[in-house]
């Protein structure tokens, strides 16, 4: 049984243990890295024993900007304890990873997201669709238990926020509310904003000019929309790094012609971590819920931003999504 809480609720939570485990999702973003490491900064300040990790724990070059990445354990690495452990920005279980010897030790499972598509997991959960980012949720948990947001713990979440808002072109006037309030606490915001969203490696340009070559474009798929496809196969993805692949999808998204984009990153052979997202084409071509083909396919996601993961061989997953699209 998972009970629903809010903010407060969340904060009484946290407030009954001395020892917790802060986790985010598989392959994390700035949003999963950034909210779980300004709330496990928040609550080490406030005395608690805190093991802050994901699966498998290597944090990506890009995100290693983010104040307390450095603090990041490996998975493996984190004691079974019989306290708390909280998730953040994960949609579903499966997105923890192999989180299954710490979920079953804890005595209590707080979930903390902001995906519409989460069935409901924990037994305690904070989840709010209207929430810009998880990194919004934890500031919120974070004013209701009187913790103390110093600039480092501000920055971390203010990385959350300016990511999962497309640099604020969506979440409307709250999300530039909690960015006023995360900058006045004192966010560092340009030299963050550079390493997450603009910086690469050199040598990725190189990649990135072979990999385009290889885009498509179906223009009258989904009555009229336009898909913009882009699969990265295993031999470029173990050479890449992460982030360099994950931006990706962004360059997809710029295609004119096409309000649906779909990137297949190939991260072991044969297994696809499939990546949607979709916009709007003007009058009479709304956007497409993307996060039900994703969930569909066994994922999840927004609607404008979604992902699954799928097995196969690229013409196989493509013909898949295709026929899920319409
Ligand atoms: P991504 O394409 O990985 O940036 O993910 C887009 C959105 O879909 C994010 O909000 C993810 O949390 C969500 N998402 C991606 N993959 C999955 C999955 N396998 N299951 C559930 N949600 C997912
Ligand atoms: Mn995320
Ligand atoms: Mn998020």
């Amino acid at each position: 049984m998972t009970r629903r809480v809010d903010a407060r609720g969340a904060a009484e939570v946290l407030a009954r243990h001395d020892e917790v485990t802060v986790l985010c999702h598989l392959r994390p973003d700035a949003d999963a890295l950034g909210s779980s490491a300004g709330l496990a900064r928040a609550l080490r300040a406030a005395g608690i024993t805190v093991h802050h990790s994901f699966d498998p724990g290597l944090v990506p070059a890009g995100l290693s900007g983010i104040p307390g990445a450095d603090l990041v354990v490996s998975l493996d690495d984190v004691p079974v304890h019989h306290g708390l452990v909280v998730t953040l920005d994960c949609a579903s279980a499966d997105r923890v990873g192999g989180w299954e010897r710490l979920r079953t030790a804890a005595s209590e499972v707080l979930v903390v997201d902001h995906h519409a598509s989460n069935p409901g997991f924990g037994s305690h959960m904070l989840l709010d669709p209207a929430a810009a980012s998880t990194a919004t949720l934890v500031l919120e948990i974070l004013r209701a238990g009187g913790y103390p947001v110093d600039a480092d713990i501000a920055t971390a979440l203010y990385a959350g926020l300016v990511t999962d808002t497309g640099s604020f072109r969506w979440g409307g006037p709250g999300a530039h509310d909690t960015a006023s309030a995360l900058i006045a606490a004192g966010a560092e915001t340009t030299r963050l904003g550079h390493d997450l969203l603009d910086a690469h490696s050199f040598a990725w340009l190189t990649v990135l000019g072979r990999l385009l070559r290889s885009v498509t474009l179906d223009a009258e798929s989904v009555g009229g929309r336009g898909t913009v496809w882009l699969a990265v196969p295993y031999d470029v993805i173990s050479t890449a790094d992460e982030d360099d692949v994950e931006s990706l999808v962004s360059h997809l998204r710029g295609v004119r012609e096409a309000c649906v984009a779909v990137l297949l990153k190939e991260y072991l052979p044969g297994e696809w971590a499939v990546s949607l997202r979709s916009r709007d084409g003007g009058p009479g071509l709304d956007a497409v819920d993307v996060s039900a083909v994703a969930v569909a396919l066994g994922g999840g996601g927004h609607p404008a931003a979604a992902g699954c993961t799928m097995h196969g061989d690229v013409d196989s997953v493509m013909a898949r999504i295709r026929g899920l699209l319409g």
